[in-house]
């Protein structure tokens, strides 16, 4: 599991990379990231496997109901309630619980990565 950081360089440079990657800055800081805490990377792929376990929900979801409907009412059934499902689910559902996720996110306190020299 790999928990995106940004590390921001004194010299202005915005760096993208993963925890316990070891960034060198174009201006030639070096930063070891392995040095973040580590819990907040545990936390923070805590919440990006939550995301993951509601993405892979939502296709039960959507397939209950699709069955749901082919036994309601046949192929007709089956044909309106996997759209309609897949739509409630990803455009209801999902974005409520990623706002919360984001929100989760947001509470980790970030840390601060010193150059090596
Ligand atoms: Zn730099």
């Amino acid at each position: 599991m790999s928990v995106p950081i940004v590390v921001r360089c004194p010299c202005g440079a915005r760096i993208e990379a993963k925890a316990g990657d070891v960034v060198t800055c174009e201006c030639g800081r070096r930063y070891d990231t392995t040095a973040v805490d580590s819990e907040q990377v545990r936390l923070a792929s805590l919440i990006q496997r939550r995301n993951k376990v509601y993405a892979r929900l939502g296709v039960i979801v959507a397939g209950l109901a699709t069955i749901g409907g082919f036994i309601v009412a046949g192929w007709w059934g089956a044909g309106l309630a996997l759209p309609f499902s897949c739509l409630v689910w990803w455009k209801g559902v999902q974005p409520r619980w990623q706002r919360r996720a984001a929100a989760d996110l947001a509470t980790i306190p970030k840390s601060r990565i010193e150059a090596e020299r």
